[in-house]
């Protein structure tokens, strides 16, 4: 995979620690932590701890224990946000964003979680 990751990104810098972030669960491979400018009452960002630019990235070269990691801290957010409609919460959005196309903003692959207000329809 043809990926050169930037370990100079905010993400980076936030998983080692050079800037500060508002964590809602550490894992071993996964951090969650609430995005810097929300856009609904819940807006939780998941990030694998690995160098991984995106989705297609983390899915191709991640190890299996890091994938079942980040699925089963994305599952435990929702459950701790309420939103999940399987714990009889109202529902969520995730979304990634991929490269220029994507309008990706910061290249470490990120899950957004949105939560706490009806989403609407997803706009294309
Ligand atoms: P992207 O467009 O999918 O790359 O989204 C990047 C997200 O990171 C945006 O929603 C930003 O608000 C968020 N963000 C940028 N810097 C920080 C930070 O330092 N802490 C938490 N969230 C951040």
């Amino acid at each position: 995979m043809a990926y050169t990751y930037d370990d100079q990104n905010i993400f980076a810098k936030i998983l080692r620690g050079e800037i500060p972030n508002d964590t809602v669960l550490e894992t071993e491979h996964t951090l969650a932590f609430r995005d810097i400018a929300p856009k609904a009452p819940e807006h939780v960002l998941v990030i694998p701890k690995g160098a991984y630019v995106a989705l297609d990235h983390f899915c191709a070269e991640a190890s299996d224990a890091e994938i079942v990691d980040f699925h089963r801290t994305v599952a435990e957010i929702c459950k701790m946000t309420g939103a999940s409609p399987g714990e009889g919460g109202e529902g969520y959005r995730g979304i990634t964003n991929a490269g220029e196309n994507g309008v990706q903003e910061v290249p470490h692959y990120h899950l957004h979680i949105l939560a706490g207000r009806p989403l609407g329809p997803m706009l294309l």
